[in-house]
């Protein structure tokens, strides 16, 4: 008899039940085609591991349900943890202690990004648990017009002290203001920051994307209007300069070490384990978007430096 493997099983079973009309015709069938003998419950045994294999649905194929159940823990961080709140007071108690200490005078500001820097919307990549999509321009719109994302401890006291100290805020961020796409998150994201009580929000002081992603162009619309900025906040380094725009995880970490003195001076960075840029670089850079829920998952694994236990 040749090597029965769970794929010949599988079609072999179905070939003999779509050639049978009866259990016993099947069986009949199916014995007299082996050259051995086989116990019946042996047989039965057969047959009850080839109904479980098939009935195995398509669904197991990894999928973006499994990805985004692989955020939980950083998500239980993010909400759960008072090391993340520890860790915001740190970068607003820092970031008043390098504003307080600039005794320059002129126009001066902080720019700072909104997402995952001053609010907190973890329950969006929360609410996507169990779900099998992800980030996408209808998620992400939905999400924004419900205008419930939380104020990241210290952030509005900050910026207010900045505000009453005669400086200007200016709200850097990627949230599209691009109507020809059918997306203009401005409303939403004004009502929902100043329902929280951030200062000075006005069309002046929110810079919304309306091109690039790159946001080096808006913070030289900044500079250009004559203000210096004392301090930028983020939890991306794409928020902090152009030298942090590169997509691979070798020349990111050289743009850190090249420009390490920056970081806790004019540079005040917020965490976030949940996105970012420092994910794309995991997947490889480039176009990692296009990679595969599977593939995604596999770079995060093989991309991790990992103990080889002796068991
Ligand atoms: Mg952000």
């Amino acid at each position: 008899m040749k090597k029965m493997t769970k794929d010949r099983l599988q079609n072999y079973l179905i070939f003999c039940f779509q050639n049978t009309q009866s259990f016993k015709g099947f069986w009949k069938q199916f014995r007299s085609s082996c050259f051995v003998t086989i116990p019946k419950q042996v047989f039965g045994i057969f047959i009850i591991l080839t109904m479980a294999l098939t009935a195995i649905p398509a669904s197991a194929e990894f999928s973006t349900r499994d990805l985004n159940n692989e955020q939980i823990m950083a998500l239980s961080w993010v909400q759960n943890s008072a090391e993340f709140k520890a860790l915001a007071h740190q970068a607003f108690n820092l970031a008043k202690l390098r504003w307080d200490m600039d005794k320059k005078g002129g126009k001066k500001c902080v720019i700072v990004d909104v997402d995952e820097t001053i609010i907190d919307n973890s329950a969006f990549n929360a609410g996507l648990i169990g779900k099998d999509y992800g980030y996408g321009n209808s998620t992400w719109k939905e999400f924004c017009f419900d205008e419930s994302s939380l104020a990241i401890p210290g952030a509005v006291a900050f910026l207010n002290h900045v505000a009453d100290t005669g400086g200007d805020i200016f709200y850097l961020t990627n949230r599209k203001a691009m109507p020809e796409k059918n997306i203009d998150l401005t409303q939403a994201t004004m009502k929902n920051l100043k329902a929280l009580g951030f200062p000075q929000i006005d069309k002046k002081h929110m810079l919304l994307r309306t091109g690039t992603s790159k946001k080096q162009p808006r913070r030289d619309s900044v500079t250009q209007m004559g203000y210096r900025a004392v301090l930028l906040m983020g939890d991306n380094l794409a928020d902090f300069d152009e030298a942090f725009d590169g997509d691979t995880m070798d020349v990111r970490d050289k743009a850190v070490e090249d420009n390490k003195d920056k970081f806790g001076d004019i540079f005040i960075v917020l965490p976030n384990p949940v996105y970012g840029n420092w994910e794309g670089a995991v997947y490889g850079g480039g176009k990692w978007y296009k990679k595969t829920a599977k593939e995604k998952s596999e770079l995060r694994i093989n991309t991790l430096r990992r103990f080889k236990f002796s068991k």
